[in-house]
């Protein structure tokens, strides 16, 4: 049976570089539809091009809508022996970075007309993540062709809205796709990657009162008589109280695999003030927060909270105006928030074993593992109970870049591991779970 195992892996192995050129096509293809968010809702096009492309090869597709003009897709094809053996999720996401009037002029080649040069694609989305995408479908591909029945389940997961906080991969999960094993094809350089998590979050400070910019002498003098105060002078000092708490939670936290100060707290919008003539009734900030696989959005999201509301009710005017807080969000566009959970990577896994074991043979170097700054919708997999790795080709370096690119003797090596991992841990059987 192992040999005839290893037949089938060697063969499969020869087809990625035999059919290499089709491999190279289909990602083209993907680059070519410009799915580029914000501002989002234009993938009907290449959800009904993948669509097409998983039911030949297989599988059974459910797509819906997320957004007018946005579309999820889940496929499946269920194992021969499904309950005895071990399933995979693969996930990918259809949205790409979008491509800045001021930077299309840098561009070798136009974003969404990818081209070959020597053994490099172009285009935009290339390394994040139409390769790792295009790698899943072909590998599943291939296993159509071959007429190979996988024992356990194989699901893919072609989602929207990752670049803008709108999770498809979540509601992929809140319909009920789960597997035994889950692998998120987003750029790492073919290595696996876990992650920290991140929150954005509102802070208002607001006044009950308005007042002329000419009452500003009573207001902050000696015997002046008026209380009030500028929200945006207060959020200054709300900020103030952000950036120690910010130094506090680096020197006393950490995590494996992260350097020491990677959960910061970034001041990264200021919204506030009306118009010259008023003292400043209202300031609004919003905060990007990085937190370790070790913490939940919600705690961090309420130790800032308590933090800032002891700093305001220390001071004069914030003790009667407390700040209030809107937390994360479920899209950047819709309102203005996003969750990004964090997952680490357990190295024990019998499923990471069989990936070390086919990513040396086909890369003829150890598989690496390490922790990303980086975040992508992997977090929502482990979230609902999945054993979850980030493993893509293409770096980081490039996603969201001019000239965005990926190698393509990168991309067919990432195939061939993919396409034998797939075929090794959908046949392995479980064991006591
Ligand atoms: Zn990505």
């Amino acid at each position: 049976m192992e040999k005839e195992d290893n037949n089938q892996v060697e063969s499969l192995l020869k087809q990625v570089e035999e059919r290499e050129e089709e491999l190279i096509r289909l990602v083209s293809d993907l680059i070519s539809y410009p799915t580029i968010a914000p501002p989002a809702r234009n993938t009907a096009d290449i959800q009904q091009y993948i669509e097409g492309y998983l039911r030949a090869a297989g599988m059974a597709v459910d797509k819906w809508e997320s957004y007018p003009g946005d579309w999820n897709i889940a496929a499946k094809k269920e194992g021969t022996d499904r309950t005895k053996y071990h399933s995979l999720l693969l996930n990918g996401h259809v949205d790409v970075a979008t491509v800045e009037e001021e930077e299309k002029s840098q561009w070798k080649y136009a974003p969404f007309s990818p081209r070959v040069e020597e053994r490099t694609l172009y285009g935009r989305g290339a390394a994040d993540m139409k390769g790792g995408l295009g790698a899943c479908l072909f590998a599943l591909r291939l296993l159509h062709d071959h007429g190979i029945e996988l024992k356990g389940d194989v699901l893919l997961e072609a989602v929207t809205g990752e670049e803008v906080g709108e999770a498809g991969t979540k509601q992929c999960c809140e319909r009920g796709y789960t597997a035994d094993y889950a692998l998120v094809a987003d750029t790492s350089n073919c290595r696996v990657h876990g992650q920290g998590g991140v929150i954005t979050g509102w802070i208002t400070v607001k006044s009950d009162s308005t007042h002329h910019d000419g009452t500003r002498r009573n207001m902050i003098h000696a015997g002046g008589g008026l209380k009030g105060a500028s929200a945006i002078e207060k959020m200054a000092k709300l900020i103030a109280a952000l950036q120690e708490l910010e130094r506090h939670w680096a020197v006393t936290k950490s995590y494996p695999g992260f350097p020491p100060g990677t959960n910061t707290i970034n001041p990264a919008v200021i919204e506030g003030g009306r118009h010259p003539a008023f003292i400043a009734d209202e300031c609004r900030l919003w905060v990007t927060v990085h937190f370790y696989p070790n913490e939940s959005a919600e705690e961090v999201a309420n130790e800032i909270e308590a933090h800032l509301l002891a700093t305001a009710k220390a001071d004069v005017w914030l003790k009667d105006h407390l700040p209030t807080f809107t937390w994360g969000g479920a899209s950047m566009i819709e309102d203005k928030g996003e969750v990004f959970p964090a997952f680490s990577i357990d190295e024990a896994h019998p499923a990471l074993s069989v990936l070390k074991t086919v990513h040396q043979t086909v890369f003829e170097a150890p598989l690496e593992i390490e922790m990303s700054t980086s975040v992508n919708d992997g977090g929502w997999l482990a979230e609902y109970g999945m054993p979850t790795i980030c493993y893509g080709p293409g770096k980081l370096a490039h996603a969201h870049g001019v000239n965005e690119q990926l190698d393509i003797d990168e991309l067919v090596r990432y195939t061939k591991a993919l396409v034998a991992f797939i075929y090794k841990w959908c046949n392995t059987e479980k064991r006591g779970e």
